[in-house]
């Protein structure tokens, strides 16, 4: 529904209606709107959708889900906030060379590259103004994802923002863990740590589950699950409350990155 002021919501509950003000929208998540009330939020009260995306793939003792829990977990952290509804989680992609790992496996590029760019035509169709993607996974898939944004937003004159969250949240990794981190190392341990605690198998780990980013050479599969940015840093501590602090201030960060674009956007008059 249109918003509508405190008085005429209350005439209107007095009068037996189902309408309040104060529930408007009644959700955040595309997956629980219906149809009706989707065409009353959409364009106008709400123009940005986030879409949380993510793949299977191996993580050191984390979910083999990992890169999907964290983005969707961030979509909920923010959609208050940047007032914005929630698209359904994409949680499969294009894994790489980690995807021989028991319970992972790839989407191939070129299915993957058509398949997000009808989702992201799809958002753009129903109006959304502002797509904001929310990845949880790098490599090839990151590559595409820029892409096929740019393509999209060109062609449907929509805005599209692609956040790699962990690149966008380096210095506080540097901050919260004094060093750098690593694919399923301390930064990203301590998110998922900070979503699902009981998923997080700590009786499992051992140092020996990780390597540094190879310098020179390649390997598929890659040898080990837990990948470091450099040699010597970055292997996960399972500190529950530096967990929490990371989580925090994660989400404030990619908070600020979205408000700032859009601010942006609105501020130099593109695609109004
Ligand atoms: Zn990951």
């Amino acid at each position: 529904m249109k918003r509508i002021n405190a008085a005429i919501g209350s005439t209107l509950l007095l009068a037996g209606l189902a309408v309040n003000a104060d529930e408007v929208p009644t959700t955040r998540e595309m997956n629980l709107v219906g149809w009706q009330e989707f065409a009353e939020l959409v364009p106008g009260q709400i123009d940005t959708v986030l879409l949380p995306l993510g793949t299977l793939e191996a993580h050191g003792v984390l979910p083999n889900g990992s890169d999907n829990l964290a983005p969707t977990a961030m979509a909920a952290e923010l959609a208050e906030r940047v007032n914005a509804l929630v698209a359904p989680t994409l949680n499969y992609g294009v894994t790489g060379s980690l995807d021989a790992y028991a319970g992972n496996f790839s989407i191939s590029a070129a299915a993957y590259e058509v398949f997000i760019s009808d989702i992201l035509n799809g958002l753009a169709s129903n109006e959304f103004r502002n797509i904001v993607i929310l990845n949880g996974h790098g490599g090839p898939q990151t590559e595409i994802l820029q892409r096929v944004a740019e393509d999209v937003g060109r062609r449907q004159r929509v805005r599209t923002l692609v956040i790699n969250w962990w690149a966008v949240a380096d210095d506080i990794t540097h901050d919260v863990f004094g060093e750098n981190g690593g694919h399923a190392g301390n930064n990203e341990s301590a998110y998922v740590q900070a979503i699902v605690p009981r998923h997080v198998h700590a009786e499992r780990y051992s140092p020996a589950m990780a390597s540094p980013r190879g310098e020179g050479w390649s390997a598929y599969p890659f040898p080990s699950s837990i990948v470091l940015y450099e040699e010597g840093q970055g292997y996960p501590d399972f500190d529950e409350k530096k967990a929490a602090v990371y989580f925090r201030r994660v989400n404030i960060r990619i908070g600020d990155v979205v408000e700032a674009t859009i601010k942006k956007w609105d501020e130099a008059g593109i695609f109004r």
